[in-house]
């Protein structure tokens, strides 16, 4: 057995023997005693190092190892007030499994400083900071928060193609690829599929994958892979959809904030109440302009205008009732130029977009050529619109979008252990 103990099931006892395994996290010798800091996922352990009882030989040799050497140590567990953790180990046996080359490119023991670029060439390491841990386990809780809802409402988890013949909204953000003798694409968003899905049969789906978009800008808040959490439902509006959606993002916080590890990230978070607040686009709009900014109506939100609507709204807030001309060609229209679409934001970024969708073959292929798509490239999803098709709702949700509103990071990258932007492709 390598280990008998985690650091933080050591951390619990009091005169027992224990293993534990894990990596140098920092040595400090002061003349006859060192103390070793080990670190593993649950936290730490000091394992102080007493000349006279572990023999002068011993005491070289593992006063010399390198920080980030991965080592076990055998030894008795002791309750101090003297030690910062309040235990300590005393180690009889050290037995150093992996030895770490130094100088380290890039320090773990020190606080994430380092520029993006830096840590993520050496992701590896920086992924043993336990802040940058932290992230990464609130994104999994997450995931169960999120997954927890649409399963107790029945939802079914599917999956589908990411290699795709034809563009999901017609746009030009599409990564080619080489299919044998044919062109395809990697898939923007399942869109499509989802709502053959509900032609189906399924009622309600869910999938949690990849999407990929070749959009050219740098921004922190967008990445070329990301994952996209999508839900569809039959016999369904915008407000059903809408409900399933700040349940799942509810629960996501509950999750994220209640775990321990939460704490690194030196986050006061709320688990919001629900339901958002809704408001129309043309509320949206009302409100920019009278602070000044002239949008016009059918306009998308700049930048700015999302900065105003962030600091006159709550955290989270939905904008419903869209130009139906802004809104992808799927989405259901509305008293004439509106539609059925909502996008639910989190201060002045986006969070999700979703709608009731047009399930009206007559009216789909209308409003497609209207923004100028052709319904033949089409023809495998419009198929499934003529043979019964329920109405329906859903949205699709950026998984690291909302990582990064709910640990509080910067920067978009940071949500993703190996983040595909403009120029990176490696690691
Ligand atoms: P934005 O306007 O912020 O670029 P969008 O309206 O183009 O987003 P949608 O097509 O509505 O994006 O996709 C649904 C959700 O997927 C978005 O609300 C967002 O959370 C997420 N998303 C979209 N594009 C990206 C991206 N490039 N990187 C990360 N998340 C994304
Ligand atoms: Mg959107």
């Amino acid at each position: 057995m390598f280990r008998t103990h985690t650091t933080k099931e050591a951390s619990k006892l009091d005169g027992e023997e224990v293993k534990v395994c894990g990596w140098i996290h920092d040595i400090r010798v002061l003349g006859r005693i060192a103390f070793i800091i080990l670190r593993d996922r649950y936290g730490f352990a000091q394992l102080t190092l007493i000349k006279s009882l572990i023999g002068n030989e011993n005491f070289k040799k593992y006063t010399k190892l390198t920080r980030e050497s991965v080592i076990c140590a055998r030894g008795k567990v002791q309750k101090t007030e003297q030690a910062k953790l309040g235990f300590e180990i005393l180690p009889e046996e050290i037995e150093v499994l992996n030895q770490a080359e130094t100088p380290l490119p890039l320090g773990v023991a020190d606080k994430v400083s380092a520029d993006m670029e830096t840590r993520i060439e050496n992701r590896f390491l920086d992924l043993r900071k336990p802040e940058v841990l932290a992230v990464f386990i609130a994104r999994s809780n997450i995931l169960r928060g999120i997954r927890e809802i649409l399963s107790e409402e029945n939802f079914i988890e599917v999956h589908t193609p990411k290699i795709v013949a034809t563009a999901t909204e017609g746009g030009t953000e599409l990564f080619p690829v080489k299919y044998f003798e044919k062109d395809a694409f990697l898939n923007q968003s399942p869109q499509l599929y989802k709502q053959i899905l509900m032609g189906s049969g399924f009622d309600k789906v869910f999938e949690i994958a990849p999407a990929f978009r070749a959009e050219e800008h740098n921004t922190t808040r967008h990445l070329n892979e990301f994952i996209s959490i999508d839900a569809e439902m039959s016999f369904a509006d915008d407000e059903d959809a809408m409900r399933i959606l700040e349940k799942g993002i509810q629960n996501a916080i509950k999750y994220a904030v209640e775990d321990e590890s939460f704490e690194m990230l030196n986050r006061n978070l709320e688990v919001p109440k629900i339901p958002f607040k809704r408001i129309t686009y043309d509320e949206a709009l009302d409100i920019i302009n009278s602070r000044g900014l002239n949008m016009e109506w059918g306009e998308d939100f700049s930048t700015e205008a999302l900065k105003i609507l962030g600091e006159e709204m709550d955290d989270f807030y939905f904008i419903t009732k869209w130009p139906l001309e802004i809104k992808p060609f799927y989405v259901l229209p509305h008293e004439e130029k509106y539609s059925k679409a909502f996008d639910l934001m989190h201060r002045d970024k986006e969070l999700s977009s979703g709608a009731q969708r047009n399930h009206v073959y007559e009216s789909l292929v209308e409003v497609m050529k209207s923004k100028g798509l052709n319904p033949e490239s089409f023809e495998f999803y419009l198929r499934a619109f003529i043979f019964g098709m329920p109405p329906h709702a859903g949205w699709g949700l950026g998984l690291e979008r909302l990582v990064m509103i709910i640990t509080g990071v910067k920067n978009i990258r940071e949500c993703v252990i190996f983040p595909r932007d403009r120029t990176r492709l490696i690691p």
